[in-house]
């Protein structure tokens, strides 16, 4: 997870109107998220079509009366959105990477996100929204070998020249609008290569 940036409602009258999946809505909540799922950052328009995710359950008893408001809209990947369903816990309520940062509830290490300095928000958003599910572990994993054998090759390279440019390009990896960037930018660290401070997450 990183933080995000939300964009201005493109067409709020869709909202009074309630329809909380126009089009040009779910493509701004979309492209803020560089297509990816705003909690666990797969890229999922090459999968599905992503779902608009409600951060705070619209479900009756809850926040119906959120079900229409933009800062209570998000985009997220259909798994994601399925096991987070209607879960909300008053007490500890899932990190918004909208609202705040959540490298300060949680933090990579390896294929596995960790709760950061015994957040409990951190450790409820990991458990109920299953941020380490074996899919997703399998997939960080098959990123972080390709990382490890492309960190060796620019090793190897013997110009320092087109050696930093590789590293560079390497670092651009650990960027917003790439998958698991929170999790590629924790292994560069640890590589001992450093990308801007912009680029780390959690
Ligand atoms: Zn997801």
């Amino acid at each position: 997870m990183r933080k995000l940036t939300r964009p201005v409602c493109p067409h709020p009258q869709s909202l009074v109107d309630r329809n909380y999946k126009h089009p040009l809505n779910k493509k701004a909540l979309n492209d803020s998220t560089y297509g990816k799922c705003m909690y666990c950052e797969s890229k999922v328009t090459h999968i599905d079509y992503g779902d608009v995710e409600h951060i705070k359950p619209k479900a009756a008893g809850l926040f119906p009366h959120l079900a229409f408001a933009w800062d209570n809209l998000g985009f997220a990947c259909a798994v994601c959105n399925t096991t987070k369903s209607n879960k909300f816990f008053n007490d500890a309520p899932f990190v918004n990477p909208y609202n705040e940062e959540p490298a300060e509830h949680l933090y990579a290490f390896g294929a596995f996100l960790f709760t950061k300095n015994g957040s409990e928000r951190g450790e409820i958003t990991i458990k109920e929204i299953g941020l380490n599910r074996p899919g997703l572990v399998e997939q960080r994993t098959e990123k972080m070998h390709a990382i490890a054998t492309a960190v060796n090759a620019c090793h190897r390279i013997n110009s320092a020249h087109l050696r930093q440019a590789a590293f560079d390009a390497l670092m651009d990896e650990a960027g917003p609008d790439k998958e698991f960037s929170a999790v590629v930018a924790a292994q560069l660290r640890a590589s001992g290569i450093h990308a801007d401070a912009s680029a780390i997450a959690a």
